[in-house]
């Protein structure tokens, strides 16, 4: 798709080796291109400029794109990737909140408060166009004013009931003075939680499995308080798999899925629907892609957006590829 009359903005896919598309897309701009939360080019394809990474899910690819010179990421997102896949982080780094020259443009980076250490991208083009990609989001109030909004839609179904929440603190700060454990993925809910605990006023240790452990107490530094062993403390935070051999009476599930054995208590690293909508009006873009998930979200919130009347398109909807 071509986006704006002068412009020569363009959204991408790449086409892989087996002739299925490679993960998310591409921004071809004035003479660069920027790949986004996708897997690495082969070598005998055409080679982006950069490989933008917002964050160290392994839905966004990381674990490919991190073994580019070429790839771009937080200090904590490339920690947590080499965490993750004990592989080396071969791309540079920056301190969300920076903003850094890639290939000669000037990049605005911003924390999207989903996981530690996400962030945001934004850039000028050479005839104006102010950018933004937004990766996954929990709070979009540091997100900055953009004509093409590149966006998530992992809540975004319009008529979907469960894609409307909200976090229930309460019910998570009873649990915590009951003396709960919580299961929780070790990347990113994990970190929430034990933050949460920590501004609850929580000072005891607490356990967690080994890649929680190394996660959390790597990426939160001191703020992760004192940690122990899964066991090791009266409260776990786990990796929900582990929830049957933690020796806590009560368990919770920190989640907002209904296909569990566990009770759950709602804490979500995303924004639901309504703050999608939100984010949507605070950045106030001419145009909208929604370029994650995959599946049907995507798309039903790109049709709800033209609805609504702004000029949006979704991932499946990109006719213009690369090889
Ligand atoms: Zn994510």
């Amino acid at each position: 798709m071509r986006l704006g009359g002068e412009s020569c903005l363009e959204a991408v896919r790449r086409i892989n080796s087996r002739g299925g598309y490679a993960p998310h897309l591409s921004i071809s701009f004035d003479s660069h291109i920027f790949s986004i939360d996708t897997s690495r080019a082969p070598k005998a394809a055409l080679q982006p400029d950069a490989y933008l990474i917002t964050h160290a899910h392994s839905d966004h690819y990381g674990k490919s794109a991190m073994l580019s010179s070429r790839a771009v990421a937080s200090v904590e997102t490339a920690r947590a990737l080499e965490i993750r896949y004990d592989r080396e982080y071969q791309g540079r780094t920056f301190q969300v909140g920076q903003s850094i020259l890639v290939d000669e443009v000037l990049v605005d980076t911003h924390p999207t408060g989903h996981t530690i250490g996400s962030s945001a991208f934004s850039w000028q083009t050479d005839s104006g166009e102010r950018v933004l990609v937004t990766g996954d989001v929990k709070d979009y109030r540091h997100l900055p004013k953009s004509d093409f909004l590149v966006m998530e839609a992992n809540y975004g179904d319009p008529y979907d009931p469960s894609c409307i929440f909200e976090d229930d603190i309460a019910a998570f700060s009873e649990a915590l003075d009951e003396g709960a454990s919580f299961g929780a993925y070790a990347f990113g809910k994990a970190q929430r939680a034990v933050a949460l605990m920590r501004a609850m006023g929580y000072k005891d240790e607490i356990g967690m499995d080994d890649k929680s452990l190394e996660l959390t107490s790597e990426l939160l530094g001191q703020a992760a308080g004192p940690l122990a062993a899964l066991n090791g403390a009266a409260i776990n935070v786990v990796t929900p798999w582990n929830l049957n051999l933690v020796r806590s009476r009560a368990k919770y599930f920190l989640t907002g899925r209904r296909d569990t054995n566990y009770p759950t208590i709602q804490l979500s690293d995303h924004l639901d629907f309504r703050g999608l909508m939100r984010m949507i009006e605070h950045v106030s873009p001419e145009r909208v892609l929604v370029y994650h998930p995959q599946g049907a979200r995507a798309g039903l919130l790109a049709h709800h957006l033209q609805e609504c009347g702004l000029d949006t398109t979704s991932l499946d909807c990109i006719d213009r590829f690369l090889r």
